[in-house]
């Protein structure tokens, strides 16, 4: 038994910097991609033009034949006129991160009021906003990681009610609330689903660092939800997979003093990873829409004859996913190491 998906695209990835980004840029295709995502939180974070067609190039002598979509990171240094900028040289999104509640976050944003005259202008040039939805932890708001999500959501529904032309996407949603909001709201809003939330709960993460990512996984019926919004094929749901590598031992050797890094990383096995979970729960006939037609579509960027990549994969008795991938000094360990996947890519 054997499908193929044409031209596979990753709408939210992180794809680092230096030696790790040799490591993990290769890992795209590899894992059946032929677009890429790239988030902008690097050291500094990428808050101009000029920083992001440099970082775009890094990637490109990296790999080539991967499309990089590029993003900046929101912050005061962005501007209106940054901004129009960036659309005349292709740049595509715009990415929100609350501060402190992530990777390279401390940045990030307290409040969107002071953007609104940034969104205006991606409003009428067409960029899309991504936001990382979450509400730092708060002692005082009783507000931590299990509903830092559901507390943000209200932060979405007044920027798409505010700027409803604004193409919107919650990120790596985790919670069901997140899933009803989204469809909830109109055309230009929609969401990217991991392929580990979609395997995860609770329970997978605390206790194994490995697992443990931002916005954590939530409860069963959460998963339920992101699960059955896949299964049903609504298309403002598709794949991001936010797989977010980070050496080992910043996941594995956490102290009293040094917590674990946030970030299951999935790149190098993600198509049959995908294919493999969504048979799990009888969605396998929606992988061509989850990971290639509904996020084109949002993002205006249909597969064409020209372009068109297919990739195809075969049912196996179980494929091995392997402890480790390595490069020089470098090494990253993959979501479920050491598991067995029921596809694998033939070409
Ligand atoms: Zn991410």
């Amino acid at each position: 038994m054997s499908l193929s998906v044409p031209s596979p695209a990753d709408f939210h990835v992180h794809l680092r910097q230096g030696a790790l980004a040799a490591l993990v840029t290769p890992h795209v295709r590899e894992g059946g991609f032929t677009l890429a995502y790239v988030m902008p939180n690097l050291k500094p974070p990428i808050t101009s033009t000029d920083q992001a067609l440099a970082y775009k190039k890094d990637l490109e002598k990296i790999d080539p034949y991967v499309e990089y979509l590029m993003t900046l990171y929101l912050s005061p240094d962005l501007t209106p006129a940054e901004i129009r900028k960036a659309k005349a040289a292709g740049i595509v999104g715009v990415k929100s991160y609350p501060r402190g509640v992530t990777t390279n976050s401390e940045g990030g944003i307290e409040s969107y009021e002071v953007y609104y005259p940034v969104f205006e202008v991606m409003q009428e040039v067409g960029m899309v906003l991504n936001l990382h939805g979450e509400i730092p932890s708060d002692t005082f708001t009783n507000t931590c990681v299990l509903n830092a999500e559901a507390k943000f959501l209200l932060h979405l529904i007044k920027l798409h009610r505010d700027f409803p032309k604004l193409r919107i996407v919650l990120e790596h949603a985790t919670t069901r609330l997140a899933v009803e909001t989204v469809k909830s709201l109109g055309p230009t809003v929609a969401c990217t689903i991991t392929a580990h939330h979609l395997a995860l709960t609770v329970d997978d993460w605390a206790g194994q660092a490995f697992n443990y990512c931002k916005p954590v996984a939530k409860f069963p019926d959460d998963r339920a939800a992101l699960q059955e919004v896949v299964r049903e094929g609504h298309p403002r749901f598709f794949l991001g997979s936010d797989s977010a590598p980070h050496p080992p031992g910043t996941k594995s050797t956490c102290t009293p003093t040094h917590a674990c890094a946030a970030g299951v990383y999935t790149s190098p096995i993600l198509l049959p990873l995908v294919a493999h979970l969504l048979e799990s729960f009888g969605a396998l006939d929606k992988l061509e829409n989850f990971t290639s037609t509904y996020g084109r579509a949002f993002y205006g960027r249909p597969v064409t004859k020209e372009t068109e990549t297919r990739v195809t994969l075969r049912k196996v008795e179980g494929k091995n996913i392997a402890e480790k991938w390595m490069l020089g000094q470098e090494s990253v360990v993959p979501f479920w190491a050491g598991k067995d996947l029921n596809w694998e890519i033939v070409n």
